[in-house]
């Protein structure tokens, strides 16, 4: 009898341990050929940007190289491509992992019904999420939308993550004679070489990945409830991009961060409170399947006539390019550029401004995180987004305006992360790292630094512009 072939499309599954649908035909006895199918068309507004993309590329080779390069590359709509693949190589089934996002949703239902309408046999798998979002309802049968509840009420009492799956002790390889075509047929490089410097930070792949969480493990566990906030310190994983391209699973951090954490003594609350943060990335995709609108409309409509600024291009400009004066949040916009990534509390800090003192629309801070992050996935950025901008669900109210200014003095204290990426200011004193507005003439000059010629001066006034946002807030309680 002949061996049966399955196609497995990979997707944001780029590993092999863990890995649901290719363990199900190793298992099965399937023959397999691995493909990798960029759908620019299907994603339409949200086909990857910039980072993702050359992010992807090193992934893409690393499982290629996992899979002793029998990865099949190809552009264009899946469905087609499938089609396509499916005649050519004779394959007798396609399976794969699943995805959350509202387009690939709608395309992957369009697919399967097709193959099976085509007696092709079709298998999808949970390999990304802890809880599949359809499991967790309120009693009353509709989905929660506060964090505390879904997690502790929904996930954690319904039941425990599975356990990770082991490697394929063996792959057999089916013998298609199809051209595999090149991972540099997609062209995910750009040709302008900006991202060396993320090239020095980052190890894309499954190892990467397994390497990151390990140095996590050793150096920035025990103390994660207390310093996660500290942007100078090593006590987040970072692991954010390795798990947005699967190279590592949430069952297999989920896991490790337990076991480690009980072998080691690690205090139940930095793991309660590690877990609770991937509880958080659960959240976001839930909310992203039951409210799939989230990633552009308000997910409180309160917020529709919302008088956001029209006049934006200068600041947003300068917000981007980390030019605003204020030197936390021009850290952390440099430290993206450079890095493709951004730690959270720094985060939380520049999303303010730009959506509440400088009153600019969530969708553009979305929009340049969505081209600029390593990590850049739909639930979360569209989630924190309207988190940030006191449109979403669960989220920070409107008028907690974080002032920059004490938020860098509390979770920088020393300055240390304002002058890794703000250089100009390295010689400021403590006092006036985070203001340097208010340092005097001598103090500036000893320092280096003329106002408006070498960093600039304060894009807003943190004060009026705080109270024109609460102003403009009231407009959304006229609305609800
Ligand atoms: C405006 C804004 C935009 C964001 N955009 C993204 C995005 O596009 N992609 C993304 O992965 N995260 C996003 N986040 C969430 C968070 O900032 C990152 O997940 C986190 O900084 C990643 O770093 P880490 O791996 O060191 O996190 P750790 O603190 O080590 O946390 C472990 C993991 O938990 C998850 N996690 C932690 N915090 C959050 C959170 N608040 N929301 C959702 N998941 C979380 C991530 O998967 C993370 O890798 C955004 C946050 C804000 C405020």
């Amino acid at each position: 009898m002949t061996q049966k072939t399955a196609l497995i499309w990979f997707r944001q599954d780029l590993r092999l341990k863990d890995n649901p649908a290719l363990h199900y035909a190793t298992t099965n006895g399937y023959a397999v050929i691995p493909v990798y199918i960029l759908d620019d068309e299907s994603a339409a507004q949200w086909k990857m940007g910039g980072a993702s993309r050359w992010w992807l590329h090193q992934s893409l080779q690393s499982v290629n190289s996992d899979l002793r390069e029998h990865m099949i590359f190809r552009a264009g709509k899946a469905d087609d491509v499938l089609t396509e693949l499916i005649k050519d190589t004779g394959a007798d089934a396609v399976f794969w992992n699943r995805c959350y996002e509202p387009w690939r949703v709608k395309r992957d239902k369009d697919i399967k019904q097709s193959l099976k309408d085509d007696s092709i046999e079709v298998e999808t798998f949970n390999g990304s999420l802890l809880w599949e979002p359809w499991e967790i309802l309120k009693d009353d049968g509709t989905p929660y939308r506060v964090f505390t509840p879904y997690y502790r009420k929904g996930c954690l009492k319904k039941k425990e993550p599975r356990n990770p799956m082991p490697r394929p002790e063996r792959i057999t390889y089916a013998d298609h004679g199809t051209d595999t075509g090149q991972l540099g047929d997609l062209e995910l490089i750009p040709s302008i070489k900006w991202y060396e410097q993320m090239e020095t930070f980052w190890t894309p792949g499954e190892n990467g990945a397994h390497a990151r969480l390990e140095t996590f493990l050793e150096d920035g566990f025990k103390g994660y409830k207390e310093d996660r906030n500290r942007p100078d310190r090593e006590n987040v994983s970072r692991i954010s991009p390795h798990i947005h391209f699967g190279e590592i699973s949430p069952h297999q951090v989920w896991e490790t961060i337990r076991a480690y954490g009980e072998i080691n003594s690690i205090p139940e609350k930095d793991v309660d409170c590690y877990c609770s943060e991937l509880g958080w990335r659960e959240f976001s995709y839930y909310l992203l399947y039951h409210f799939p609108h989230i990633t552009w409309e308000n997910f409180q409509p309160k917020f529709n006539d919302f008088p956001w600024n029209a006049q934006e291009s200068q600041d947003l400009e300068r917000w981007q390019k980390g030019q605003t004066g204020i030197p936390i949040v021009d850290a952390g916009m440099r430290q993206l550029w450079q890095t493709g990534w951004m730690h959270n509390r720094v985060r939380m800090i520049v999303g303010s401004l730009l959506v509440k003192n400088l009153l600019i629309h969530w969708h553009r801070g979305e929009e340049w995180f969505w081209d600029t992050l390593v990590d850049a996935d739909l639930a979360s950025n569209s989630a924190s987004w309207q988190w940030v901008a006191g449109s979403g669900a669960d989220a920070a109210p409107y008028f907690r305006i974080f002032n920059p200014l004490t938020q860098g003095e509390k979770f920088d204290p020393e300055g240390e992360y304002v002058r890794e990426f703000v250089p100009e200011l390295k010689n400021m004193p403590k006092q006036y790292i985070h203001k340097p507005w208010e340092a005097g003439p001598l103090i500036l000059k000893e320092a280096g630094v003329e106002l408006g010629k070498d960093y600039p001066e304060p894009i807003v006034d943190l004060k009026a512009s705080r109270e024109r946002a609460l102003k403009a807030f009231e407009t959304t309680k006229k609305a609800s």
